[in-house]
């Protein structure tokens, strides 16, 4: 079988399957659920994932992944996203903190710690974000001293998302206060019901508490619980913001384009169909070109993982384009809608809903690296223009 009819079978395969299960745990499921209730059902999703060979894609089958490939993974998740699962509820987990278990921990930690998961069972957090140290992470200032075998954590973090459900997160702690901040810092993992772990939720502008502070009085950990070497914490971290961007860039959910047509179809300005005004169907033709460039970056690094080969700066790219866009797009879909735009439904979804989707696409330009940051990266990295000042890094 030659790899493009594998790749077919693969896709009707996990759609029938993604089909069956659709009622139970997609879009309509979710209808009217709290926070809470959404994270049981993307847990219970998962186990049911992991059941049939579509939970961890890529990951080992000893972990409980499902040993596949790159290829099959993207395959799932666009097929997924159709449905409307509440697959981003573990998107943190399973892109960031049990990818650094699984390439750093010990084959212990990551036989108890990988597969739980893996199946939905438990879940976790990032606690990268301080009050003074979101982009710029070698600011963190939670100080972890070395107490015989354990360490203890003082400081706080905040933005962490979803922490109030999470059973362990990974952090980085300032290990070192004297050294250059770049050099002081150790990557660990902790338990966040440990005692002295403090969860505080921070309400968004949607009145949704995705987000919360994190407070950290004096917090036993051991050793064990480190990743990587003492003071090797920030080039860790970055190892785990290179994984965020992608998992980022795969989460442009807002409303589909055709829906922004039919809106300006439907909708008059100045007693003519909306769509005929000049600057909505320059608008619209913006998206489209906008989304058909992303379609074609997302080609080039699918032809790159065929060849075997790492995407480049792909992730930063599509995660910038299209936050923007999806923006834009809302902005311009409450224009036509009139009063009736600013209706407010704290249950709608990003998907369905353009009011969702306006006030939470601020949300998305911030997180996983803000809109600035990632032009400093494409210009750096892709179009090799000289790097940004850092007065930070020089030496001391
Ligand atoms: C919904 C949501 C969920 C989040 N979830 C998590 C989470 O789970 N875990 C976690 O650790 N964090 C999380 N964050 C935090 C997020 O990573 C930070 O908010 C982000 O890194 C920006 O940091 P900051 O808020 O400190 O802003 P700052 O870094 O202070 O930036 C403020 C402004 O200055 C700009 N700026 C800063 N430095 C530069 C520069 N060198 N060049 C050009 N412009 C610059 C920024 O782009 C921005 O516009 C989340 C944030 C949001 C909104």
């Amino acid at each position: 079988m030659t790899t493009t009819d594998h790749l077919g079978t693969y896709r009707s395969k996990a759609r029938a399957f993604l089909e069956t299960h659709a009622g139970q745990y997609g879009w309509e499921a979710r209808r009217n659920l709290s926070l809470a209730e959404e994270v049981a059902l993307a847990k219970r999703w998962q186990g049911v994932k992991a059941a049939n060979g579509y939970a961890a894609i890529t990951w080992p089958k000893e972990f409980g992944g499902a040993g596949g490939t790159e290829l099959e993974k993207i395959i799932f998740s666009t097929e997924e996203a159709q449905f409307g699962f509440p697959a981003g509820l573990l998107a943190i987990t399973l892109g960031m903190p049990v990818p650094m278990m699984l390439h750093h921990a010990t084959p212990e930690q990551k036989q108890r710690y990988v597969p739980p998961a893996v199946r939905g069972e438990e879940m976790w957090c990032q606690l990268f974000s301080e009050p003074g140290a979101g982009s710029d992470l070698a600011a963190a200032r939670l100080r972890a001293r070395r107490d015989g075998d354990d360490w203890l954590l003082d400081g706080q973090k905040t933005w962490t998302s979803y922490a109030q459900f999470c059973d362990f997160g990974i952090l980085v702690a300032r290990t070192d206060p004297d050294a250059p901040k770049h050099k002081g810092l150790t990557f660990f993992f902790v338990d966040m019901k440990a005692p002295g772990v403090t969860v505080r939720p921070i309400k968004l502008l949607h009145q949704h508490e995705d987000v919360n502070e994190v407070f950290f009085d004096n917090v036993r950990i051991p050793d064990a619980n480190r990743l990587g070497a003492v003071n090797d914490g920030f080039r860790m971290a970055i190892l785990t913001l290179m994984m965020e961007r992608y998992v980022a860039a795969a989460s442009d959910d807002g409303p589909p384009l055709q829906a922004l047509i039919d809106l300006a179809n439907a909708r008059k300005l100045r007693g003519r169909p909306a769509i005929e005004d000049g600057r909505v169907r320059a608008a619209i033709a913006h998206a489209y070109a906008t989304q058909r460039g992303l379609s074609a970056i997302h080609e080039r690094a699918l032809e790159e993982l065929t060849a075997g080969r790492e995407p480049g700066a792909e992730g930063s790219i599509h995660k910038l384009a299209a936050a923007r866009e999806r923006h834009a797009m809302a902005t311009l879909a409450l224009d036509l809608m009139g009063p009736s735009g600013v209706a407010y439904d704290s249950h709608a979804k990003t998907r369905t809903d353009y009011m969702m989707s306006w006030i939470d696409g601020p949300t998305l330009r911030i997180a996983g690296g803000t809109d600035e940051m990632l032009l400093n990266t494409i210009a750096e990295r892709i179009l090799g223009l000289p790097q940004d000042h850092r007065p930070d890094k020089a030496p001391r």
